[in-house]
């Protein structure tokens, strides 16, 4: 049996409900992988999570094209103020995904935060907006113009409605390019985008998409512009997003995954934080010491090493 570590890491804010993030690492041959599907999820779901740990632990990864992969700020749906000081403290980052759509807030909050941003990244900056799939399609055929003039330009919107269908809807009737993220959650979501052509870009996660090779040969069959984003793993997991941007053939778009500062441990010595906006590609090992710091009580430990005996089998 390859070794085995659980972490519980709390995060600075609560993401989906949860105030930890937990989640299984494995070493094989090649190094170490991670498991970390949701608490939520069954075994059938959580199978290509599994796939990705093991990629990661027993083969490794395609060589890279790149060695270090642009990244963005993400700007929550706070006030102008907080926003700005984000971005100015992003360690380089120069594409910032600003939230929008959040319940209770109004179209001039999202431009009032949109206006902080770009003055923060200034004119050759990126800003991408992502409403979390929470407009309908007039809202958002109404919101997305009022909001490209706040930004002074942008670079996409990401799911401005839930469902694919809408996504298709207004992509149709708005200037501004489309990216599917909530659209794609399983292996088969990115080809039901490209059918109904819902979508200028996919946003794509290595675990629930079962791994770096199974995530490239969806980029090689979906022709779209990839943006590889994170599902808020630990270092070991992101490690696994960044061998992914560093294969593409092209990446014309920084990725989703400087969400390390979210956590508030992690399970090596030098997480991957940005460097100049930048991520270095990498395959981290296990730090014995920071492990200590996260690891997770026994009964959680029983928790995962029962989940993955369940997804393996
Ligand atoms: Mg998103």
């Amino acid at each position: 049996m390859a070794e085995l570590r659980v972490f519980s890491i709390p995060l600075h804010t609560r993401f989906r409900g949860i105030t930890a993030r937990e989640g299984l690492l494995l070493r094989g041959v090649a190094g170490w992988g991670e498991f970390s599907p949701f608490l939520e999820y069954d075994a059938e779901v959580s199978a290509p999570w599994l796939a990705c740990a093991r990629e990661a632990a027993d083969i490794g990864w395609p060589d890279p094209v790149r060695q270090r992969i642009p990244v963005n700020v993400t700007v929550p749906a706070c006030d102008p103020g907080r926003a700005r000081q984000i971005v100015l403290n992003s360690n380089g980052c120069r594409t910032a995904k600003v939230k929008v759509a959040e319940p209770g807030q109004s179209v001039a909050d999202d431009q009032a935060r949109l206006e902080a941003v770009r003055d923060a990244i200034g004119a050759d900056g990126l800003i991408r907006i992502d409403a979390n799939g929470g407009w309908s399609v007039d809202e958002a055929v109404r919101n997305i113009p009022l909001l490209l003039k706040a930004a002074a330009g942008l670079e996409y919107v990401e799911q401005p409605c839930m469902s694919v269908e809408d996504l298709a809807i207004v992509r149709r009737r708005v200037q501004v390019p489309i990216a599917a993220d909530e659209s794609i959650r399983r292996a088969a979501d990115p080809y039901r985008v490209r059918d109904l052509e819902a979508a200028d870009i996919a946003v794509l996660k290595v675990q629930p998409l079962g791994g770096v090779r199974a995530c490239l040969r969806i980029a090689e069959d979906i022709g779209l512009p990839v943006v590889v984003s994170s599902a808020v793993e630990s270092s070991i997991g992101i490690a696994a997003g960044v061998a992914l941007a560093a294969a593409l053939p092209e990446l014309p778009h920084a990725c989703g995954l400087a969400t390390v500062q979210l956590l508030t441990g992690d399970v090596v010595a030098d997480p991957l934080l940005p460097v100049g906006g930048m991520l270095p590609v990498s395959h981290p090992v296990v730090d014995d010491a920071a492990m200590e710091r996260v690891a997770a009580s026994p009964e959680r430990r029983a928790y995962w090493e029962r989940r993955l005996a369940e997804v393996a089998s």
